[in-house]
């Protein structure tokens, strides 16, 4: 057909065949008296810390574009997990960088493995920027054998593997030495570890063991994803990092967009990184706060397995999953339903009590 000068066809635009596979996302809205369902912290920041960031108007000049590098709080994440700033890209969320790492360090067609269950934004961005998704299942146990996913990435050429560690929405980890098999055993692939939950998989003393932050500057091939939005209580200013050596750093900056994190998103996450003290204290109530959920659901007996959780929210396994799920719903209770498992996220000791009083009675009116 010809277009030229003059003809009569009408090109009309349509959306591109792609997005068919597509739906909107749809999170839950409206007010629920309880929400567990998609992993914030339950802790309210300091206001006065939070409000002082904002008004420091010395800093956070409004008329003026924000700085496209971050630096004040990218040096505050940097200090507080001891990483080089040199080494690390601040996003809107981890939620952009997943998505300027696939539509930016990978080309169309190449090869994208993620794990399942797995969070579920690496396939959609995959998808998005065309590239090819392979999924590899996760086992009954939903451990990841890194010798498998090693002969996966071999047999299939794979270009990126990415995944959460520890997971969303097992709760379990894999540990480093796992993960270090997979990097080394892959030189020619992207390994993306998303570590959204790693500030919870922390020793007796409290520190990180398993963490892949170290490991950065030694490796071609690793990117480590973290955010504020789950331990950091700052899940409404959308902000996370990428963690990379400097020559996967210079790429990531080159094609992220240049003002990407707001001005007031950078002065409040530089103020509250800036406070370890509170950031240790914060992990510590979150912790407990999921013990107690654990135990508590592990005391109701309902389910048939929960995983061990190194998180901030605990996977439990239940043919009602859907049922009872809906018995909470209608109580204005919020978690989060898959096929056959219950994710709930730890809360504040009055939610857990309003949850587990409701299980209970979801548990008495089945005898
Ligand atoms: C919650 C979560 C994130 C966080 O995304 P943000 O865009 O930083 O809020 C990233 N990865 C996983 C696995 C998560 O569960």
């Amino acid at each position: 057909m010809q277009y030229g000068l003059g003809s009569r066809v009408r090109l009309m635009y349509k959306l591109p065949a792609k997005l068919e596979k597509f739906t909107p996302y749809e999170p839950l809205t409206g007010e629920y008296a309880v929400r567990l369902d998609v992993n914030e912290s339950f802790l309210e920041l300091p206001t006065e810390q939070v409000i002082r960031a904002v008004l420091d108007i010395d800093k956070v000049k409004l008329n003026r574009y924000p700085d496209p590098y971050a630096c004040q709080v990218v040096n505050a994440f940097a200090d507080l997990f001891g990483c080089d700033p040199r080494c690390v890209t601040a996003g809107n969320g981890s939620d952009e960088l997943i998505g300027v790492i696939t539509a930016g360090l990978l080309e169309k067609g190449d090869k994208v493995l993620t794990l399942s269950p797995d969070f579920t934004m690496y396939s959609f961005y995959a998808e998005l920027y065309e590239l090819q998704v392979h999924e590899l299942p996760k086992g009954d146990d939903f451990i990841v054998n890194a010798g498998k996913v090693v002969a996966y990435i071999k047999e299939n050429d794979i270009d990126c593997l990415m995944f959460s560690n520890p997971c969303n929405p097992t709760s379990l980890g894999l540990e480093m030495s796992g993960v270090l098999h997979i990097l080394r055993s892959c030189p020619d692939t992207l390994i993306v570890v998303d570590e959204a939950y790693m500030d919870f998989w922390t020793n007796p003393q409290g520190h990180e063991t398993e963490s892949m932050l170290p490991e950065t500057a030694n490796h071609d091939n690793l990117i480590v994803l973290r955010t504020c939005s789950k331990s950091v209580a700052l899940a409404g200013i959308r902000l996370g990092f990428a963690v990379a050596n400097e020559h996967i750093t210079r790429a990531l900056r080159t094609v992220k967009s240049p003002f990407n994190v707001n001005a007031i998103t950078q002065s409040i996450g530089a103020a509250i990184l800036s406070d370890k003290v509170g950031y240790k204290q914060a992990i510590t109530v979150l912790k407990e706060n999921t013990h107690v959920l654990y135990t508590a659901l592990n005391e109701l007996a309902i389910f048939e397995e929960l995983c061990d959780t190194k998180t901030n929210f605990v996977f439990a396994k239940t043919v009602h999953a859907n049922e009872i799920y809906e018995h909470l719903f209608k109580k204005g209770i919020a978690v989060r339903c898959f096929p056959s498992h219950l994710r709930i996220c730890a809360g504040s000791s009055d939610d857990m009590n309003i949850l587990i009083k409701e299980l209970k009675l979801w548990k008495k009116s089945k005898t």
